[in-house]
């Protein structure tokens, strides 16, 4: 009997990490050279896959974002400013949406459905975020981290699977898996980075067949050639910024392994039409 398909919601959270630091633009721009290795990839495969973009990284890399359109693959919005969603008034959070929207529009994206808040700080606290989302024509977000976490607010209480918010929204949160004491995304970012290939390998074995593994990955993810500077959002800690370095040479290797265990890489707005074609 053949295996069906899982569903890898490979996704790219396209951002410019110079802009975060303290006099961040006098460093080299790295964005293009990375999303062109990340197209590679997702064209040697034959996968599309989800962008979620910075309304003002677009506006720096407007080149990047027609080649990303062209080749058919998801646009969707990751706030205009990459702030923390507790950083914002509803009015501001629902203004700076609107920009976000209107910046993509502007250089060809069309249909935007989709939404990750940065950091994942979409949380219990913050959920107001919802009725905005849903006002403004969004159908789904993935901005929850269903647990605690040293990095993240996170949203313990969500449970870990998809589901529709009282709001209308599709919610898709982070996939995360037990280690010990701890419960890790490890399908993105520096825990993808972090932890060795067999441990992902064997997370990525033990999802259920109908539940999506869904990843973030940045351009700087997988950059081995960057400059080192402190990055911002880690309060300046050494460790930290020690872990944003961490091990970016071996993403490609871990990613073609998830591959391996019979995962097909969609755009997170193919996944709804599978799961939820016309309950939202
Ligand atoms: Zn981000």
């Amino acid at each position: 009997m053949k295996t069906p398909v899982k569903h890898f919601l490979f996704s790219i959270d396209l951002e410019d990490v110079r802009l975060g630091a303290t006099n961040g633009l006098s460093y080299e721009p790295r964005v293009i050279q990375n999303v062109e290795k990340y197209l590679k990839w997702l064209n040697h495969n034959r996968f599309t896959c989800t962008f979620f973009i910075v309304g003002e990284t677009a506006a720096i890399y407007p080149s990047i974002i027609s080649e990303i359109i062209s080749e058919g693959h998801e646009i969707a919005c990751h706030t205009m400013h990459h702030k923390l969603i507790s950083c914002y008034t509803p009015a501001e959070f629902e203004k700076d949406l609107e920009d976000n929207l209107a910046i993509l529009q502007d250089l060809g994206a069309k249909d935007i459905i989709g939404f990750r808040a940065p950091s994942y700080s979409l949380t219990l606290q913050t959920q107001w975020a919802y009725d905005i989302l849903k006002r403004l024509g969004f159908l789904y977000s993935s901005s929850v981290l269903p647990t605690k976490n040293p990095l993240f607010t996170g949203w313990p209480q969500f449970g870990k699977s998809p589901k529709i918010t009282d709001q209308g929204i599709i919610e898709l949160p982070l996939t995360i898996r037990s280690l010990g004491l701890i419960s890790v995304p490890f399908s993105g970012g520096i825990y993808f980075r972090l932890l060795p290939k067999k441990l992902i390998g064997y997370f990525a074995r033990k999802q259920r067949h109908n539940e999506p593994l869904i990843g973030y990955f940045h351009p700087y993810d997988i950059d081995t050639e960057q400059e080192k500077f402190m990055q911002g959002g880690i309060n300046n800690s050494r460790f930290y910024n020690w872990l944003m370095y961490y091990n970016r040479g071996s993403v490609f290797d871990k990613l073609d392994a998830i591959l391996d265990y019979g995962y097909k890489v969609i755009t997170y707005k193919e996944y709804l039409s599978i799961e939820y074609n016309g309950r939202v």
